[in-house]
């Protein structure tokens, strides 16, 4: 019988380590030479790779079977903690404000577990200590560049989420979270005298029409059934109330949870800024960026986590996607899996905070919660081979 809960006070003692040493995307070296160090204490091998901090470790099991890939991400975001714990994060401005620091906590116990006990069961499994996943490109790309994904037959990983309370595990069979996009047009026209527009190409006038156009995207391109978003969150032109201006740059958002409608709605991008400076004279350059892909979960991974949810007596909530991004959809584009969240937030211990606010503080509870979702719907799906 593997014992996941004797190992919570050093889960919980992992935690309060990452958490009060925060480190931001694409920086975490002391956080990824602590998970190394609880790795090589508990003689769970592991690997390392030049110019990234994320960290493959496996345990093999004592005959040959499946390989189930957990994955934690561990990096922190950019934000000036305001809780009193006396964990609280000792790196200024910097705070584990997303709930890595609990992942990783949860996999380096799972880890260490599974090492004591591998003459206990069959296969593989490998811990992928993901770094980067805040900020894109990601992390998530290069660790399978290095192998995170060779020989793995299923992958499940989580996120705690303050929208749900502890005992609450939020899944959805399909899309689950989006596709984030970033776009920038830049509109050039001929400035002049705010008196005489007929000698100039106003590109406020042409921005401004573009705007407006981009919102009959969703409402009239694109499936009403299929989430869309197609937000302009920045718009500059001009500074001056009489002069016509020569230059107008937008920026935007696109989210979505179908590759179609994405492909679709970049491509409708680009046809309203043709039209509108087809039509008022102006140029313009198109620049769209695709961030992480659509995270979509696997129907019959799904069904495994929800009756691991079950089985320990957590109540499975069915959530609606999120228009969030998460890279962990990298992994779900190759191999079948399941990410879930799990509820953080405690009213009557007034942890209530949103992820990325800076008084976000997950119930500790939810470490036991974590780990044993993790190991029983590994286990739920050994199983289901057998
Ligand atoms: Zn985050
Ligand atoms: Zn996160």
């Amino acid at each position: 019988m593997i014992e996941i809960r004797n190992e919570l006070e050093k889960i919980r003692a992992h935690r309060r380590h990452i958490h009060a040493h925060p480190e931001l995307s694409f920086e975490e070296h002391e956080t990824s030479r602590y998970i190394q160090s609880v790795l090589r204490e508990n003689g769970v091998e592991f690997q390392t790779f030049d110019g990234i901090t994320g960290i493959l470790a496996t345990v093999n099991g004592a005959n040959s079977g499946p390989c189930i890939a957990f994955r934690a991400d561990f990096d922190a975001l950019a934000l000036q903690e305001e809780n009193n714990c006396d964990f609280r994060s000792q790196n200024d401005g910097i705070m584990h404000a997303c709930g890595h620091d609990m992942h990783a906590a949860v996999l380096l116990g799972l880890a260490s577990v599974l090492q004591k006990n591998r003459g206990e069961f069959a296969g593989k499994i490998r811990f992928i200590f993901q770094h980067a996943e805040e900020c894109t490109p990601g992390g998530a790309l290069s660790m399978i560049e290095r192998g995170a994904l060779d020989g793995v037959d299923v992958i499940f990983g989580l996120h705690v989420i303050a929208n749900f309370n502890v005992g609450e595990i939020g899944l959805a069979d399909g899309a689950m979270m989006a596709a984030a996009d970033h776009f920038r047009i830049d509109v050039k026209g001929v400035g002049g005298h705010g008196a005489q527009p007929h000698l100039t190409v106003d590109t406020l006038v042409a921005g401004a029409r573009i705007v407006v156009d981009l919102q009959n995207i969703v409402s009239r391109l694109t499936d009403p059934m299929a989430p869309a978003v197609v937000t302009v969150g920045k718009f500059q032109c001009g500074n001056a109330f009489n002069i016509i201006q020569e230059h107008a740059a937008l920026e935007g958002t696109v989210r979505t949870l179908d590759d179609k409608v994405r492909d679709r709605i970049e491509q409708a991008i680009r046809q309203t800024a043709e039209g509108v400076c087809t039509a008022t004279g102006a140029s313009f350059q198109m620049e769209y960026k695709r961030g992480y892909p659509p995270l979509v979960n696997h129907k019959e991974m799904t069904a495994l986590a929800r009756k691991a949810a079950e089985r320990l007596g957590y109540k499975a909530v069915d959530i609606v996607p999120a228009m969030f991004g998460e890279d962990f959809s990298y992994y779900l584009q190759k191999v079948p899996g399941c990410y879930f969240f799990v509820g953080c937030s405690n009213p009557s211990k007034g942890l209530i905070s949103p992820n990325h606010s800076p008084t976000f503080l997950p119930d500790e509870e939810c470490l036991e919660i974590s780990a044993l979702m993790l190991f029983e719907t590994g286990l739920e799906y050994l199983k289901n081979r057998a």
